[in-house]
């Protein structure tokens, strides 16, 4: 489902990412855990679209689709998604137009019907519940005054209306406490299927006690220098990054 070959980036000339190489089967989550700087946000961003990230080299493909020549929208259309390790705020924006057009704009780019206000209410009072988030952060500016969580949640919140193929999740557990963070892995629990993979990007083995991976990579320095089951996470739980970074070396 998504293939990346020999992929290489730079931001504002600074090579970053140095090589990755990974493959994500259809049905299947896989965890990309790597020290700070190591360049997991910038693979997410190379992932989606993001202005400012240039591609030197490598490949991208999903589904068949070469991604890295499709514009953000286009790649959103077919079902790739990203929810932000910084949730930007946006004053003035609606959160519930805001979902709203985000989702109509990819059913129109996919033939498919609009949904009208009342349609699209329902369906979204229907993920707030299941993510026990107060329908009062449907009429809120988007994450204006939301706390650290409620971003997460609200992050989770569109991908639970956007239904993606793809879900490229960016250290969506940060600032989650406990409960927050089992909700949020049950919201994407739910989306796990034959037609849905994931790359759960995280500091943390605690959320892949939630979402247990099909697989485990590290990033460090712009390379996967390490692959493994589930319980390579546990591994780094227990020995840092660092031994497995020598280790590589
Ligand atoms: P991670 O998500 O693994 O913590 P990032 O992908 O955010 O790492 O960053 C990787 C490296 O790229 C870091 O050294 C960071 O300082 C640098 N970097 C990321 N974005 C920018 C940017 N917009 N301008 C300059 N350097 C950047
Ligand atoms: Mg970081
Ligand atoms: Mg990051």
């Amino acid at each position: 489902m998504l293939e990346i070959k020999g992929l290489t980036a730079r931001v504002e000339e600074k090579e970053i990412l140095k090589g990755i190489d990974l493959v994500v089967p259809p049905g299947e989550v896989h965890a990309i855990m790597g020290p700070n700087g190591s360049g997991k946000s910038t693979l997410s961003y190379v992932l989606s679209g993001r202005e400012g990230y240039e591609v030197t080299g490598g490949t991208a493909t999903f589904e068949g689709h070469d991604l890295l020549a499709l514009e953000p929208e286009a790649r959103a259309a077919l079902g790739v998604f990203l929810a932000f390790q910084y949730p930007v705020e946006l004053p003035g924006v609606n959160n519930a137009n805001f979902l709203r057009t985000a989702l109509n704009a990819q059913r129109r780019l996919r033939g498919e019907a609009e949904l009208d206000a009342v349609q699209f209410l329902k369906l979204a009072r229907q993920a707030t519940k299941k993510l026990s988030m107060p329908d009062d952060m449907l009429k809120r500016n988007v994450n204006v005054g939301f706390s650290g969580g409620e971003k997460k949640r609200n992050e989770i919140l569109q991908m639970a209306i956007l239904q993606p193929r793809l879900a490229i999740l960016d250290e969506t557990d940060s600032g989650l406490d406990i409960d927050a963070l089992k909700i949020v892995s049950e919201g994407v629990n739910a989306q796990r299927g034959p037609n849905f993979s994931a790359l759960v990007i995280t500091h943390y083995q605690r959320l892949l006690d939630h979402i247990v991976p099909d697989r485990v990579h590290v990033l460090a320095h712009g390379r996967i220098i390490r692959s493994g089951g589930p319980e390579l996470a546990h591994e780094l739980e227990a020995s840092g990054y660092a031994s497995v970074i020598a280790e590589a070396a």
